[in-house]
């Protein structure tokens, strides 16, 4: 990988295949005896099968096994799918929102399966993001590209929808046009340099923070966005995700049925044994060691590093060259948090503010020592979870101010 901005303005949406076998997930292994459904059974599009939980097919339930992924293990339901989606008629279309109330069209939204809410309930700023968050994912791009006469619309939306003081778009410098066209009066902007690591919410936070620092923040991507519009004016749950997929045979936008498994989009075929599959960029995603790992609304990039490319850290001795604090965005000491983490200080680590870390990946991505700086931090930040080292320095700051 060697650059950390991907534009491109020519990719069509390509649509992907109809799987023949959709895996349902649910987080964890406790909720499988409370599933609404047993094997056997007939589901249709839209269907709850737990809270939070809807059926993306029209289909005969397999299976209901479990899966580790890389967050967490997993209760999995297997459907195999049916030529035609029955929809679930619960789910109608409001074209004409306003004649909703707010929360009326919002338990609407959950009802198809958008999960919206919970982003905009006790909030000062709602947050629309066009911003692509992962330096090669171009989803956000797309969506702008391809709903430009939607947007306007959507913002109309949003501010109905919530109760907040504000409304922001951030959006890259070079659609600024397009941003204040979709805005109008209804929302601010904020410009982004379209240039890794300016899209991470954390960051786009920070700079709300720094005019006020209470301030409660929601951010909405704006797929979420336009799908919202889309349930209302269709009637019709979201069971649609798009995907970059990034393969050394190229970059594609696909539209993809939610529950694919990634083995239907990169065929085994195409991988050779060391291929590394990550969800997410190779910065700050995850490895997905199980092709059966099905797409979700949160993955937005699938990228296949080649066998030559995929990157072994070696894990040399810091040689103190400063790159990985230049660069990092949260202007950690992140030398020093490292080798306090990999000899096991974790006291040391949280001293440092660790937790501010928001896993970027630039300070490895520079290291010339190829350490695994990203990891260390991470097992520093459980380690301070687990042993609430955080609570204990707290509780030493305040024993020892007391004793003066
Ligand atoms: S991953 Fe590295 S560069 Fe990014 S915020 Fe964390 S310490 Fe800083
Ligand atoms: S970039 Fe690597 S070698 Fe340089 S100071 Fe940071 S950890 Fe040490």
């Amino acid at each position: 990988m060697d650059q950390l901005a991907l534009n491109r303005n020519d990719l069509q949406i390509i649509e992907a295949p109809e799987p023949k076998e959709v895996i349902l997930p649910l987080k964890g292994l406790e909720g499988r005896d409370k599933l609404r459904i047993k094997i056997g059974q007939r589901l249709i599009t839209g269907q709850v099968l737990y809270p939070g939980l809807y059926s993306s097919v029209t289909g005969i339930v397999k299976s209901i096994d479990s899966m580790s992924f890389p967050d967490d293990d997993y209760t999995v339901i297997r459907v195999e799918v049916a030529d035609e989606d029955e929809f679930d008629e619960a789910i109608k279309a409001e074209p004409d929102f306003q004649g909703k109330t707010p929360a009326e069209l919002l338990e609407l939204l959950n009802r198809a399966n958008l999960g919206i809410s919970e982003d905009l309930a006790d909030i000062d700023t709602v947050f629309v993001t066009a911003v692509d968050p992962d330096p090669l994912s171009l989803v956000y791009q797309q969506v702008l590209k391809e709903f430009k006469a939607e947007l306007s619309e959507g913002f109309k939306l949003i501010k109905y929808l919530t109760s907040a003081k504000r409304v922001i778009l951030a959006i890259s410098e070079e659609a600024k046009e397009l941003g204040s066209a979709a805005i109008g009066d209804v929302a601010d902007l904020m410009l982004v340099k379209s240039q890794y690591p300016n899209g991470l919410p954390e960051l786009l936070a920070q700079r709300i923070a720094e005019q006020d620092s209470s301030a409660k923040l929601a951010f909405i991507k704006i797929e979420k966005l336009i799908s919202a519009l889309t349930i209302l004016k269709e009637g019709k749950p979201a069971i649609y995700k798009l995907v970059t997929v990034n393969t050394k045979s190229g970059v594609n936008n696909y539209r993809v049925r939610l529950g694919t498994p990634i083995k239907e989009i990169i065929k085994e075929d195409e991988l050779n044994n060391n291929d590394k599959i990550i969800i997410g960029s190779p910065l700050r995603g995850a490895a997905c060691f199980n092709l059966e790992t099905p797409v979700t609304a949160d993955i937005d990039l699938i990228y296949v590093q080649d066998t030559d490319e995929v990157y072994n850290y070696q894990n040399l001795q810091c040689i103190n060259c400063g790159k990985c604090v230049k660069v990092c965005p949260v202007n950690l000491e992140v030398n020093l948090i490292c080798r306090y983490a990999e000899f096991a200080l974790f006291e040391r680590c949280a001293e440092l503010d660790v937790n501010a870390c928001i896993e970027c990946g630039l300070c490895a991505y520079y290291c010339p020592s190829g350490r695994a700086l990203v990891q260390f931090i991470r097992l520093a930040k459980d380690e301070i979870k687990q042993q609430n080292i955080e609570q204990l320095l707290v509780t030493t700051e305040n024993s020892t101010e007391e004793d003066q």
